[in-house]
C-alpha cells in the first residue's frame, strides 16, 4: 500500500481548504470525509436559516482568485455581504469541493492508529489508508453538548439542535428550548414557524442581540468600529488580521479570552422572529428533568424570585446547550494514541504548526481554538490555517517520503 504524505479527516470547509492549498503545491494526500456535511444538515432541517458571519468573512480558501464566497453568490445574484443563508452556504460549499477539490472521498475513517513511521486509516468500507501525517478536521463533529441533568432522558424526548432533523416534525406540540445563544434563539425561531408552541428557558437575566452594521459607514465609524471577519471593533479586526499572534500569548490569558469572546447573543436579523413571538422565561435554571406519562417535567428555579420553583410540563425539550470540545470524545482515535494527546482545556496542545504532542498529528478548525484563539471556532480562520500547514508542514512531510 502507497503511504501518502498527508491524510486529511474532514471536508468540511477547513478540510478542503488545506486539501486545495496542498494540491497548489503538489503534495500528495488524500481527504476523507462527506463533503460539507455539517451544513447540509443544517440546510435540510428546513426555515431560514442565515450565517451569523459576513460573507467575506465566510470564505473557503484556495490557492488560485476565484473561489470565495462572493465569488459563487455574485453572478447568482445572492446576497454577497449579509445576511448569506445556510442553504446557500452549503451550496457554495458543494461547489467548491466539486470544482476544486474533486478528489474527496465521500467516507468517514472508522480508526486512527499508530504505526511505524506514520499512521494508519480504517475507512467504514473496511479498507485501509496509511500516512505520514495526518491532520484531523472534524469540527464539531461529536461534541454537542447536553448537561448530564437533561442527558439521562431518552432521546425522543430530549435534542440537541444539532441532531434536530426537521422542525416541521415537531408541529403542534410543547417545547421547551433551553439556552441563549444564537443556537437555541433561532431553534425556538424555527419550532415556532413550523407551527409548534416553544418555550425558551434562559439562565441569564436577558437576551443580548447583536447590532446590525450598516454596508455605508462614515470614515470616522469606520475607524473607531472597523469591520472584519470575525465581526466588528478593534479586538475582532486584530484578531482577523494577525491571526497567529494569539498562539504565542501566555495559555492562561488566552484560554480565557477564547471561552470569553463572544458570549451568547443571538444575530440581529433573528429578533424580530423571536422577540414576542412566544413565551421567555430568563433567570431560569432547570434543576429536574423527569419523564412523565411520555412527557417532560421540568422544575425550573427562578434566581429573579428569590429561587422560586415551579414545574412546567412540556412534550420534548431542545438542548440548544452548545458543544464541548474534548479530544476524550474523538471516539474514532486508538485509545493510546489519543491517551497520549497533550490537552489544554481538554482540547489538543498545539503549536504552531497546528501539531499536537504526538509527532505528525494535527489539528485544525474548531479544535484548535484554545491554543490559537476564537478565530479558529469560525470558517474565517481556515485560510490562515491551510496555508500554515501547507506552507509549513506538508513539504517537510513530501521531502520525508
Ligand atoms: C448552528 C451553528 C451555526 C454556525 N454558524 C457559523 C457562521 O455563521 N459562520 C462561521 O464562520 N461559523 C459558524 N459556525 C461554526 C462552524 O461550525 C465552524 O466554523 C465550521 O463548521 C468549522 O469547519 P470545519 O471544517 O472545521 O468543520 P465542519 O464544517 O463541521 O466539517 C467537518 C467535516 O468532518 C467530517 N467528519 C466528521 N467525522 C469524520 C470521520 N470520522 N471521518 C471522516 N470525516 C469526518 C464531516 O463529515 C464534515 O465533512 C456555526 C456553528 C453552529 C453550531
Amino acid at each position: 500500500m502507497k503511504k501518502v504524505s498527508v491524510a486529511i479527516i474532514g471536508a468540511g470547509p477547513y478540510g478542503l481548504s488545506l486539501a486545495a492549498h496542498l494540491a497548489g503545491q503538489a503534495i500528495d494526500h488524500r481527504i476523507f470525509g462527506r463533503p460539507m456535511q455539517f451544513w447540509s444538515r443544517i440546510a435540510e432541517t428546513g426555515g431560514d436559516r442565515y450565517l451569523k458571519s459576513y460573507c467575506f468573512g465566510t470564505n473557503i480558501s484556495a490557492p488560485m482568485p476565484g473561489y470565495s464566497f462572493a465569488d459563487y453568490n455574485g453572478p447568482r445574484g445572492l446576497e454577497t455581504f449579509e445576511p448569506c443563508s445556510m442553504q446557500n452556504f452549503a451550496a457554495y460549499g458543494q461547489w467548491f469541493q466539486q470544482n476544486v477539490v474533486p478528489w474527496v472521498e465521500d467516507i468517514d475513517v472508522a480508526r486512527l492508529d499508530r504505526q511505524a513511521g506514520g499512521f494508519g486509516l480504517s475507512l467504514a468500507d473496511g479498507s485501509r489508508c496509511e500516512a505520514e501525517r495526518v491532520v484531523i478536521a472534524t469540527g464539531l463533529s461529536g461534541f454537542a453538548y447536553v448537561p448530564d441533568l437533561l442527558a439521562t432522558l431518552p432521546t425522543p424526548l430530549v435534542v440537541h439542535t444539532s441532531d434536530v432533523s426537521s422542525f416541521a416534525a415537531f408541529k403542534g406540540r410543547d417545547i421547551a428550548v433551553v439556552g441563549a445563544g444564537q443556537s437555541a434563539l433561532e431553534a425556538a425561531a424555527l419550532l415556532f414557524e413550523a407551527g409548534a408552541r416553544p418555550q425558551l428557558l434562559v439562565r441569564e437575566d436577558e437576551i443580548f442581540w447583536q447590532t446590525r452594521v450598516s454596508r455605508e459607514r462614515s470614515l470616522w465609524r469606520r475607524m473607531r468600529s472597523p469591520i472584519a471577519g470575525l465581526g466588528t471593533g478593534p479586538k475582532a479586526w486584530t484578531l482577523t488580521h494577525f491571526p497567529g499572534a494569539m498562539h504565542s500569548l501566555p495559555d492562561t490569558w488566552r484560554t480565557r479570552f477564547t471561552r470569553n469572546h463572544l458570549p451568547p447573543e443571538g444575530a440581529w436579523w433573528l429578533r424580530s422572529r423571536v422577540e414576542d413571538k412566544f413565551p421567555i422565561h430568563c433567570s431560569i435554571n432547570v434543576v429536574q428533568a423527569l419523564e412523565a406519562d411520555g412527557r417532560v417535567a421540568l422544575t425550573l428555579r427562578d434566581t429573579s424570585k428569590n429561587n422560586l420553583e415551579r414545574r412546567l410540563v412540556v412534550d420534548h425539550v431542545v438542548a440548544g446547550t452548545g458543544y464541548d470540545i474534548d479530544v476524550d470524545r474523538l471516539s474514532f482515535i486508538e485509545d493510546e494514541m489519543r491517551a497520549s494527546i497533550t490537552r489544554l482545556k481538554r482540547y489538543p496542545r498545539l503549536d504552531a504548526s497546528f501539531e499536537s504532542s504526538v509527532p505528525g498529528l494535527h489539528f485544525i478548525g474548531p479544535a484548535s481554538a484554545m491554543s490559537f484563539g476564537p478565530l479558529f471556532r469560525f470558517v474565517v480562520g481556515a485560510d490562515y490555517s491551510a496555508h500554515v500547514l501547507s506552507g509549513r508542514i506538508a513539504p517537510k512531510a513530501s521531502l520525508a517520503a
